[in-house]
């Protein structure tokens, strides 16, 4: 169900202002997204962080096969693909109470940053809500979205509104 709805979702102008940031930092922009589609990915980007997974991949629940691009939408109940091994094919996606992935790149990377920017997530889904945390003191810390986040005490400033509105003129480059 998340596939065929994900299959139908389009970037908007925010992911397109965060590929085109990435055009023009390359390595010195680091995008970690807690979303699971591919929009960044349809947007242009080339080096976004899954931390939570991708939809679009799957992956064996037993043996060592690394995760693979898997867009089928498997409506029939009961019938659960299996790996050669015999094991089960699953999304390869984060799922409640399992350990998001690269943790140990991404607090690297936020002991690197000068700039923190946090986009519509709510600051409240750990261990995502503790990263403004981590770098504050040492990076400015920005948060834009909809709302005001359960963290925002964390933020040196906060822009409210749509990120597909609010990042184009965010940027300059
Ligand atoms: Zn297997």
């Amino acid at each position: 169900m998340r596939r065929k709805v994900a299959s139908a979702a389009k970037p908007n102008l925010g992911h397109i202002a965060l590929a085109s940031l990435e055009q023009a930092l390359h390595d010195r922009l680091f995008v970690c997204t807690q979303n699971v589609d591919n929009l960044h990915e349809q947007a242009g980007a080339r080096r976004v962080l899954h931390m939570h997974g991708e939809l679009f991949k799957s992956r064996c629940d037993s043996c060592s096969l690394p995760p693979f691009a898997d867009t089928s939408l498997h409506e029939s109940p009961g019938e659960l693909p299996r790996c050669s091994c015999g094991g089960k094919i699953r999304p390869h996606i984060c799922w409640f109470g399992e350990t998001p992935f690269e943790l140990e790149q991404i607090l690297q990377a936020l002991d690197d940053c000068s700039i923190f920017i946090a986009i519509g997530t709510s600051g409240s889904v750990e261990p995502a809500a503790s990263f403004a945390g981590h770098v504050a003191g040492r990076a400015r810390t920005f948060y834009v979205g909809p709302e005001a986040p359960a963290n925002r005490s964390l933020f040196d400033e906060c822009f409210l509104g749509k990120a597909g509105e609010l990042l184009p003129g965010l940027f300059s480059f």
